[in-house]
């Protein structure tokens, strides 16, 4: 059972920046207004999520630390429907499983908290503690007993790009959720949940990066896209600065990043990368969502016409841009 554990674990707890985005999708699955996400080295010794979301009962505690028992979906077609991003039950299983975790949480129901502490998804302690309603959860010692695994990681300075580059994609993808980072006791950034994209931008990035960026709106009978694109002066050495949304879930896409770059055309010097933040509404029914772990890729089922639609509406707005 344990052994099960700490493989089903590698599947989408691959490195800290996993934790660090399974914690907080629960979070937002929680409805939590408000998240800290505090790392301390690059998140191998320590890393921990708090909101204030609905909490989990107690009688639930355990239940949520079993592998596939929170499964929401039932059939294969509630995919298509599904809204929360958590929906396979393993990600508190499969980190609990290599690493020594607490959790500290309260619901609106009741006047006072639990706290739990597993090690190797073995419980260790459980008692009553005070607490604000929502959930903390802190991560220690990741891989202690997969050393395997430990011996995978990157360098320091990878690793926090990675775990970087996660709470930049979640706090984008959710403008009205107020985030704070903040690494090795050091406040990163901090946004403020008002729904203000410009705001989030400039919090992550800076003034001199949101000044460098064209906004985008175009919508018509079923496709919504909003966001920005660099001007052509304002680009980078690599895509790493390009986030494409689809209805508020980050994606990656070869095909969009190539559709925009193509509508730059002859205005993007060569080996350079523009600038996207992009999101991207269309029906439930116009996408396909692989059902890998990491859930990152998406098919349009009318790719064609969205790429043409994005290619254009790139090209006019670079052509004002001109002049
Ligand atoms: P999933 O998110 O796929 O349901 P997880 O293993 O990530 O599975 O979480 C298990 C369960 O624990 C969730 O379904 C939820 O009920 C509960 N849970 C986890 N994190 C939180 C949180 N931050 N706030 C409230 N409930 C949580
Ligand atoms: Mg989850």
């Amino acid at each position: 059972e344990s052994t099960i554990n700490k493989i089903a674990a590698g599947e989408i707890i691959e490195r800290p920046a996993s934790v660090v985005k399974e914690l907080v999708e629960n979070s937002i699955d929680a409805g939590a207004t408000s998240i800290t996400i505090e790392i301390k080295g690059y998140g191998k010794d320590y890393i921990r999520v708090t909101d204030n979301g609905v909490g989990i009962e107690s009688d639930d505690l355990e239940i949520a630390f079993m592998r596939h028992t929170t499964s929401k979906i039932s059939k294969i077609e509630d995919l298509e429907k599904i809204k929360s991003l958590g929906f396979r039950g393993e990600a508190l299983a499969s980190i609990s499983a290599v690493s020594q975790l607490k959790v500290i949480t309260k619901t609106d129901n009741n006047l006072i908290g639990n706290q739990i502490v597993l090690h190797g998804g073995r419980v260790i302690s459980r008692k009553e503690v005070g607490c604000p309603k929502g959930t903390t959860v802190i991560v220690t010692n990741l891989f202690y007993n997969t050393p395997v695994r430990a011996k995978f990681l990157k360098s320091e300075s990878k690793e926090t790009l990675k775990i970087n580059d996660i709470i930049y994609k979640l706090a984008l993808s959710n403008p009205n959720i107020s985030f704070k980072y903040i690494k090795d006791n050091k406040v990163i950034f901090r946004t403020r949940g008002n729904g203000n994209d410009e705001d989030v931008i400039y919090n992550l990035f800076g003034r001199n990066f949101l000044s460098s960026l064209i906004r985008i709106n175009y919508k018509d009978n079923n496709f919504l896209m909003k966001g920005f694109i660099s001007e052509p002066s304002f680009t980078r050495g690599n895509r790493s600065h390009q986030y494409f949304f689809v209805n508020n879930r980050y994606i990656k896409s070869n095909l969009l990043s190539k559709t925009i770059e193509s509508a730059y055309g002859t205005l993007l010097p060569s080996s350079r990368f523009p600038v996207i933040i992009l999101y991207l509404f269309v029906p439930p029914y116009e996408i396909d969502v692989n059902i890998h772990p990491t859930k990152t890729e998406v098919r349009f089922k009318n790719e064609k016409e969205i790429c043409s639609t994005i290619y254009d509406t790139v090209k006019k707005l670079l052509k004002k841009e001109d002049i």
